[in-house]
């Protein structure tokens, strides 16, 4: 039995355009082979344990042949059996896409596939630029054409720079007089580096030189940009204005109304990439505020927490039954649920404590019932949330939320022969041990730093404007990453990123950016930070630093919007 492929459209850029059908695949997909224009927020959505194949296509240079794209589809069918394979295109995989290619490939070889469209930059970059492609009374059809089609019907490459034809657009294969003659929007993809040469054609045609136009680069993204020109100044509008792929062009009378419906509004944070250096949970409520302000958010946690593994198998048994109560117990294995007997009140402290038990007595072959009978405790209301939604209502909440008032909550009303199981993360602290004598610690859950990223966050990393930090351990985490990375010596690095961190040397633990002699532009220089701790530990490391007025979150977005107002 081989694995199923789904052929995915990631959508035009925004990640929120990527279809329902599309993140339920990715988050289950064993492995995932996308492209360049895939925003790294979408990647983001994958299994994080999926293996991340990156054929993206380079402006200057196929990365992986689209023969070679064919043979790894097939390939990891073949190596995972019975697995999901998400191959994330750009826009829809069937609008030049080549996934028709891709589709026939996967036919060829007998393996099962899916096609899950996307939203396809041809209509909704327009959109996002307030140009509907047809409008009553102006457009009663639009075409999408390929800007890029070569006289042997081959495609030529989408983003191939100008630079590399002497004669840009003397292979396209496209029919001028016919295109000329059409009354309705054209709308062509892949063509800026052509563009000159098409308009020139059109107008040869007989096209209408007034014919509006607009280019829109990056559309949906951050870094919309639209251009508008008419038929006779494309050429010279797309180098004055430096229109880079990318872009799509759109002419016809419709563009007109981008003046009046173009909604996409300006925002403080448009073009801006913030790295975010929180950990996963905590950090989508400032990821979403920075979104919404227009920023491109790459969520970089630097911590991470790990169920803890079973050290042996008799840990609890034995620590109970001789009536001990040892301050920290460091795993538990399928049998030892049976030792939850042992205890009359279970304490939960953090929502990571309930899904790290859970996840735990649910994959030894346990459910709910082993609680039954137990009064269950927990420190707050998030935590007493979390619990109800594994069907466990809490008996005991503090008014106060805090370890030490549940301390005091519990000690109050328990008779000393009540035995207490505190269920808690490595990190925490002492407060509820000492406070409940009578009370026993399994630490089911380690919160480690990270000690790699994948390559696309890399890259997405490097290229960012800026690194938000809400703690020193965030700092140091990042830079030692970062470092980790320079000190390799095989680096699994590409491009810029390898570039920058070329020259260091291995030695050196001090991310002082005086010593890189490669630019610095190449990485964030500047960081957003909580608190003055944090603040120091990120000069250390030779960040130049924008401080919150207050410790929150709130203050420090505000500081954020600032901070770029004042720079523009
Ligand atoms: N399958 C894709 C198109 C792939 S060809 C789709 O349905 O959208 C690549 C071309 O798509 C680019 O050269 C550009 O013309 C266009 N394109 C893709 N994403 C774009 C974006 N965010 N903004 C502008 N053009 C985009």
């Amino acid at each position: 039995m081989k694995g199923t492929v789904y052929l995915i459209g990631a959508g035009p850029g925004d990640p929120g355009l990527l279809t329902l059908r599309g993140k339920e695949i990715l988050e289950k997909a064993d492995v995932v082979v996308y492209d360049r224009l895939v925003s790294p927020a979408i990647l983001g959505m994958c299994n994080p344990k999926a293996k991340m194949v990156d054929v993206g296509k380079m402006p200057t240079h196929h990365k992986v042949k689209q023969s070679e794209i064919n043979r790894l589809l097939v390939q990891f069918a073949c190596e995972f059996p019975g697995g999901v394979i998400a191959r994330l295109k750009g826009g829809d995989p069937f609008v030049f896409g080549r996934g028709g290619e891709e589709a026939l490939e996967l036919v060829s070889a007998g393996v099962e596939f899916e096609v899950v469209p996307g939203i396809t930059s041809a209509i909704s970059v327009p959109a996002y630029a307030g140009i509907p492609v047809s409008h009553r009374g102006i457009a009663t059809s639009f075409h999408i054409i390929t800007g890029h089609e070569k006289a042997d019907g081959r495609t030529c490459h989408p983003e191939r720079s100008e630079a590399e034809s002497k004669d840009p657009g003397q292979n396209l294969s496209l029919d001028f007089e016919t295109l000329a003659k059409c009354p309705g929007t054209l709308i062509f993809l892949m063509g800026v580096a052509n563009m000159d040469f098409i308009a020139r054609r059109l107008m040869e045609c007989g096209k209408d030189p007034k014919t509006p136009l607009a280019f829109i680069e990056k559309g949906t993204t951050p870094y919309q940009r639209t251009v508008m020109a008419t038929l006779e100044t494309a050429g010279e509008t797309i180098a004055r204005e430096n229109v880079t792929a990318p872009a799509i062009t759109i002419m016809g009378g419709v563009v007109e109304l981008g003046q009046t419906l173009a909604w996409k509004k300006n925002l403080p944070l448009a073009g801006k990439r913030l790295v975010v250096t929180r950990a996963a949970k905590q950090a989508s409520g400032i990821t979403a505020r920075l979104t919404a302000l227009g920023a491109e958010v790459i969520e970089t946690p630097m911590i991470e927490t790990r169920d803890v593994i079973p050290a042996t198998s008799s840990v609890i048994p034995a620590v109970i039954l001789e009536g001990q109560s040892p301050d920290r117990i460091t795993g538990i294995s399928s049998a030892d649920f049976n030792a939850l007997a042992n205890f009359d009140i279970l304490v939960f402290t953090s929502t990571n404590g309930v899904e790290s038990f859970f996840r735990q007595l649910f994959a030894a072959g346990y459910d709910v019932r082993v609680l039954a009978g137990k009064k269950i405790a927990s420190v707050g209301k998030i935590t007493e949330k979390k619990l109800l939604e594994y069907g466990i209502r809490c008996d005991y909440v503090p008014e106060d939320h805090t370890g030490e008032g549940l301390g005091r909550l519990l000690a109050s009303l328990l008779v000393d022969h009540s035995r207490i199981l505190l269920l808690q993360g490595n990190l925490a602290d002492d407060t509820l041990l000492k406070l409940l004598p009578q009370a026993t610690r399994w630490v089911v859950y380690e919160t480690l730093p990270v000690a790699e990223l994948p390559e696309w966050k890399r890259e997405a990393v490097v290229g960012a404007d800026a690194v938000v930090f809400a703690s020193t351990s965030a700092v140091e985490n990042f830079c030692s990453v970062i470092l980790s990375y320079t000190t390799l010596g095989a680096s699994p690095l590409s491009g810029s990123y390898a570039l920058w961190v070329g020259e260091r040397s291995s030695e050196s633990k001090d991310l002082n950016r005086e010593s890189l002699t490669t630019p610095a532009s190449c990485f964030p220089r500047l960081a957003f930070c909580i608190g003055r701790m944090t603040e120091s530990a990120a000069r250390k490391h030779g960040f130049e630093t924008v401080t919150s007025d207050e410790t929150t979150m709130d203050s420090l977005v505000k500081k954020i919007v600032e901070h770029y107002k004042k720079e523009s």
